[in-house]
């Protein structure tokens, strides 16, 4: 009896192993043939931490650091089909590392930003450009911005000169996806960016007479029907501003809220002020939605600042008499470290190799400083 149960309990295991049909999951969760799931993934304000280290104290912090980060992107993406990966600005300025790069070292002709080296080997998709980023002037950044294998997108930023956007304003990412039944559709994906007008006080010495900020909802509504005619089946907007129910106006720094409001987009990365997002801080916020990360109806998310954590944003689409529509949209974030600081993920090795050199270097300009 025991044997016979054993010799069944063999083939049973080999079938299920050459029939994944059969798995729990497949049974709870039915295929819906033409329903396809993109995962968008953000990082925001990383503030030049790419290693998990605290300069000022010269030693190590495990949470923060995009060599930490970059593992839970892989997770991530290893465990769906379709997959986006975005940066929200503010990544070139705020600690040692980026003022030792920017203003010790520099960043010279023909050479690659560690920061953007990251961004590389990660295949970013786009990346939006943040407030701080003018810090060391339009010159170090037009530099630094060359050595991009993705589109660095603003759009509210305009040219004094040539009466145009500064940046690339949007881009429409054409991609192949596979639906939930495994079939290939074709998908554009509009991506647009925005950063709060506060520049032009904030960097007045870098930007006056050479850019104009015009309002982001302003500059989000004159973009979407472009987008939308050059063929954006969706569109996501790569929002560096925090989220604020105050009322607004032109000069609102974080307009993110606002952005829910407006017909045609579709996923919203906010950024800027470091918050996290879905999160307790907006739990009494009108129209929003804490648990599916929503607000109006619309997924929102914001992942913190340094690498802290991945924003992860799951949309559920169809083409509905041809013409793509967002089912449904839920976000969420996940840490790289718990609350005491230790880590929940192991650092990507090969990504810290690609920028060690740069960071042993500010490591030793601190200690040669004697700070
Ligand atoms: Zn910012």
């Amino acid at each position: 009896m025991y044997r016979k149960t054993f010799i069944f309990l063999i083939i049973l295991t080999l079938f299920r192993l050459s029939h994944p049909i059969f798995s729990i999951q497949a049974e709870n969760t039915p295929v819906q043939p033409g329903v396809v799931d993109l995962r968008i993934l953000e990082t925001t304000d990383l503030h030049a931490s790419l290693v998990n280290y605290d300069y000022y104290q010269t030693k190590v912090d495990n949470r923060i650091g995009l060599v930490q980060t970059a593992t839970l992107i892989r997770k991530a993406r290893k465990e769906v089909q379709n997959s986006l990966l975005f940066d929200d600005g503010d990544h070139l300025k705020g600690n040692p590392f980026g003022e030792y790069l920017a203003r010790i070292r520099g960043i010279h002709k023909g050479k690659i930003h560690p920061v953007y080296r990251a961004f590389n080997f990660l295949h970013y998709d786009a990346i939006a450009i943040g407030n701080h980023e003018f810090n060391y002037g339009l010159g170090f950044l037009n530099t630094v911005v060359k050595g991009a294998k993705m589109p660095v997108l603003n759009a509210n930023v305009f040219s004094v000169k040539k009466k145009k956007p500064y940046f690339t304003p949007y881009v429409i990412l054409k991609r192949n996806v596979i639906d939930q039944s495994g079939k290939k559709h074709k998908l554009n994906i509009g991506v647009i960016a925005f950063m709060p007008t506060q520049i032009m006080r904030w960097d007045k010495a870098n930007l006056e007479g050479k850019v104009i900020a015009n309002p982001i909802v302003d500059t989000a509504k004159e973009f979407i029907p472009i987008m939308k005619s050059k063929g954006a089946d969706i569109i996501v907007a790569l929002a560096h501003t925090g989220i604020s129910s105050a009322p607004y106006s032109d000069e609102s720094e974080n307009a993110a809220y606002y952005l829910t409001t407006i017909p045609g987009l579709d996923a919203i990365l906010a950024g800027h002020s470091h918050n996290v997002f879905p999160g307790p801080v907006y739990k009494n916020y009108p129209n929003t939605n804490i648990e599916e990360g929503q607000i109006n109806g619309k997924p929102v998310v914001m992942a913190g600042a340094f690498g802290s954590r991945l924003g992860i944003i799951d949309l559920k689409l169809k083409k509905i008499n041809g013409k793509w529509v967002v089912l449904n949209g839920i976000s969420f974030t996940r840490p790289i470290a718990n609350d005491s600081g230790s880590p929940l993920i192991k650092k990507d090795k090969r990504l810290y190799q690609l920028i060690k050199k740069e960071h042993q270097e500010t490591v030793d300009f601190i200690n040669k400083l004697g700070l």
